[in-house]
């Protein structure tokens, strides 16, 4: 390949800027690229140096070793070869006209992410807490184990005094393209394993990984209402993003413990009363627990029935998000004595002749 200057090849100036690097590159790549000039040598090594000119000047130190001391200061940087990535990737260069592009090389060129930087995952918080509790909410301390950015290099996994480098193979892309023909397949770079970088000094303190497992201790308030697998969004707790992506977020997933007294049917709460005979058939009034710990009065008619629901409007659950409460069901069980005593039994013999002169003491059957 010839020495000719790599300003010179590019066309541009010596103080072009990277734009007018990256655009005079663009038209060369075009004109010369293999694909659409098959079989054409001349064409090929146009192409391959433009290609490491664009490779030098596009990369800021690269350019300045070069312009200092010509290329015997860019050799030994490290890279791929030049004109490696003549058969890579492109879209840095032809995103902005990538349709274009693609109609000329094959396959997507199109827009890419950016290399390596990617959301953190996010995290699962499992905590059970009493029926009460989710009444009423509750503030619980949460302790996650999570990866936090590494402090001693700020998250980059360089060592002090250090800089990731730009992966020469990926160009920073994570991703490398092989173009046959009108073909490309694009897959994982071998290089930086997808991050875009390579660290050729990583921090000691969290060996180049940029993050570090660290337990966090969170104060979360659980809003009252809540039910078992209610998903509670914490946004940003979750794992730190790695090469400075943003964070993930931390869900906090409920279970509610089972409740020996009341049963929970969406926002309404349903307790048996179980009540005497003389209260079911002369009324009465009971005392009927509620779920903040506090009593109802309830009025028993007389004549009242076993299995005979009773509400007791807006003493269920609070609803979650929004206003009011679900209600609280009464379902009634008489009970009826095991045995009676003396007395007891002549009071029962005097009553059932008193039903049987009301016409009260009756069998009759129906469906169940
Ligand atoms: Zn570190
Ligand atoms: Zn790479």
């Amino acid at each position: 390949m010839a020495d000719r200057d790599y300003y010179e090849i590019l066309g541009v100036e010596r103080g072009a800027s990277v734009d007018d690097i990256k655009s005079a590159y663009r038209k060369l790549a075009l004109k010369y690229h293999p694909d659409r000039n098959k079989n054409d040598k001349t064409a090929e090594e146009k192409f391959k140096e433009a290609t490491e000119a664009y490779e030098v000047l596009s990369d800021p130190e690269k350019r300045q070793a070069y312009d200092r001391y010509g290329k015997a200061g860019v050799d030994g940087m490290g890279g791929q070869g030049f004109g490696y990535r003549a058969y890579t990737d492109f879209s840095d260069i032809f995103g902005d006209i990538g349709d274009i592009f693609s109609e000329f090389f094959g396959g997507g060129a199109g827009y890419r992410s950016q290399g390596g930087v990617r959301r953190g995952s996010d995290l699962r918080y499992n905590v059970e807490i009493s029926l009460e509790e989710a009444a009423e909410g509750k503030e619980i301390k949460v302790e996650i184990p999570r990866n936090e950015a590494c402090e001693d290099c700020g998250g980059s996994g360089a060592a002090k005094g250090s800089r990731p480098q730009i992966c020469p193979l990926c160009q920073g892309s994570g991703q490398v393209r092989t173009t046959q023909g009108f073909f490309s397949v694009t897959t994982t770079c071998p290089q930086c394993r997808g991050n875009g970088k390579i660290i050729k000094d990583p921090c000691r303190s969290c060996n180049g990984q940029g993050v570090k497992e660290k337990r966090r201790t969170l104060n979360i308030r659980i809003p009252p209402g809540v039910e078992t697998g209610s998903r509670l969004k914490v946004s940003g707790e979750g794992e730190t993003g790695p090469n400075g992506g943003p964070p993930g977020d931390l869900y906090v997933v409920t279970h509610i413990k089972r409740h020996a007294t009341f049963e929970r049917q969406g926002n309404d709460l349903v307790v048996i009363a179980n009540i005497a005979v003389t209260t079911a058939l002369a009324g009465g009034e009971i005392d009927v627990p509620l779920i903040d710990g506090k009593k109802a009065k309830l009025k028993i008619p007389a004549g009242t029935q076993s299995n005979q629901i009773f509400r007791l409007k807006g003493k269920g659950m609070p609803m979650m998000g929004g206003r009011g409460r679900g209600d609280q069901h009464v379902i009634i069980h008489v009970l009826i004595p095991k045995s009676l005593n003396g007395r007891a039994k002549d009071l029962i013999k005097e009553l059932d002749s008193e039903l049987e002169k009301m016409g009260e003491k009756v069998e009759n059957f129906s469906r169940p």
